[in-house]
């Protein structure tokens, strides 16, 4: 029996492991190990914040996933992996065999930089720390009267900005807050870097009508309990910090033999395997695929599922790998809080609440094929 383990329940190993629920790959046997029993669907996430949905709608259960598929889920956090022996090493001391491996773990926003960060930011990964602290602060907003709540978001990338509209949509609609102060910081001359111009117009209006202040070309070098500080020394008072910078990789994987691309992803070729291990697959946030590197985002992580399951298949059974290229031109949808969405494709952008029902349609379709 050939042994394949998966580390992280991501978004290409959940959509690979339906592909095997449905065509299961003979002589194989799958070990997941993800440190949590439910992982998030990054789509549906702002709109969690907002209200708009629950728990389970966002979240896919990897527990029944497992059952269902019939493999094994350890949950436990990988710290190591040892490739010439094939194994992995646990938080818990467990150590798992493997002939391949899949990594799919997501990255966790940067933060090394910013004094304070770790004691006083809530960053934007792993999810479940993000969705217990925003819930957490709205029972808290419920049991006292505030007259103001200043939250602090560092990063204007699509989630940084996604969660300041969701965030505001949520807390204006408690009644029992006054005046609610969202930031918005970006370390660049503009939100959306990576957008159109159409977007950033778009998306920076409706910001400024909800009162979402945004700030340009500011540094944070160190967070408090109770306020930011810029490179220029300036204090923002913050009751609540959060972090959705750049993805960062996991430090840990410094300690394998695997090799990183320059920030530390791990570099992958078309096949999706580790450039210097055969024997190693990695997908979504965590790896950059050589000559072709592609947005770090949830919509290509989803897509790599697919080519990801045929190579799993196609590794065993002997024959050759297919080789996958991200698309160039794909679509964005921000939601902005009030149940509208701005869409953005190639050089166009709209905001509109027809878009909202079209993300709405999207995402309830991609968590449907998941009620297995
Ligand atoms: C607020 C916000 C909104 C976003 N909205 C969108 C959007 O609308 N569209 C979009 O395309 N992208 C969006 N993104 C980006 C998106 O979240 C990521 O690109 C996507 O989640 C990457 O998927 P992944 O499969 O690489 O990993 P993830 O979805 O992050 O999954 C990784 C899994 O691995 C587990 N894990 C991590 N480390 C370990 C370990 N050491 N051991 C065991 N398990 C581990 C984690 O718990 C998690 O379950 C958003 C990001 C943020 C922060």
């Amino acid at each position: 029996m050939t042994k394949l383990v998966l580390i992280g329940g991501g978004h290409s190993h959940a959509i690979a492991l339906k592909m095997y629920y449905d065509n299961p790959i003979k002589n194989i046997e799958i070990i997941l190990i993800n440190e949590v029993k439910n992982t998030p669907y990054s789509g549906m996430l702002p709109a969690y914040i907002a209200g708009y949905y629950n728990f389970e709608q966002t979240h896919i259960n990897l527990e029944k996933l497992s059952k269902k598929t019939k493999i094994k889920l350890i949950i436990d956090q990988v710290i190591n992996i040892n490739p010439k022996q094939q194994k992995v090493i646990c938080k818990s001391g467990k150590i798992i065999p493997y002939d391949y491996l899949s990594i799919d773990i997501g990255s966790p926003p940067k933060q090394s930089r910013i004094k304070g960060a770790t004691e006083y930011s809530i960053p934007a990964k792993p999810v479940s720390t993000l969705l217990k602290e925003w819930d957490k602060i709205i029972s808290k907003c419920h049991q006292t009267n505030q007259e103001n709540i200043n939250l602090n978001i560092i990063g204007a990338g699509a989630g940084g900005v996604e969660l300041a509209l969701n965030m505001f949509q949520k807390l204006t609609n408690l009644n029992t807050i006054k005046k609610v102060n969202i930031t918005v910081i970006s370390r660049n001359e503009t939100i959306l870097r990576n957008y159109n111009q159409l977007a950033i117009n778009i998306v920076s209006k409706i910001l400024k009508n909800k009162g979402i202040k945004v700030i340009f070309n500011t540094e944070i070098i160190e967070i408090l309990p109770n306020a930011i500080i810029t490179q220029k020394k300036e204090k923002i008072s913050s009751d609540y910090t959060f972090l959705v910078t750049n993805p960062s990789p996991a430090p840990w994987l410094k300690n394998t033999e695997i090799t990183l691309d320059e920030q530390g992803f791990i570099l992958i070729s078309n096949t999706l395997q580790s450039v210097s291990h055969k024997n190693i697959f990695a997908t979504g946030d965590i790896a950059t695929i050589k000559n072709y590197p592609c947005p770090k985002a949830g919509v290509f992580a989803v897509r790599q599922g697919k080519p990801l399951y045929q190579n799993w298949k196609l590794i065993v059974q002997g024959k050759n790998l297919q080789p996958y290229y991200p698309q160039s031109l794909y679509l964005s949808l921000i939601g902005t809080g009030n149940q509208k969405a701005v869409a953005i494709w190639g050089n166009l952008a709209y905001h509109s609440s027809w878009l909202w029902w079209l993300k709405d349609y999207i995402d309830k379709k991609f968590m449907k094929q998941f009620s297995i």
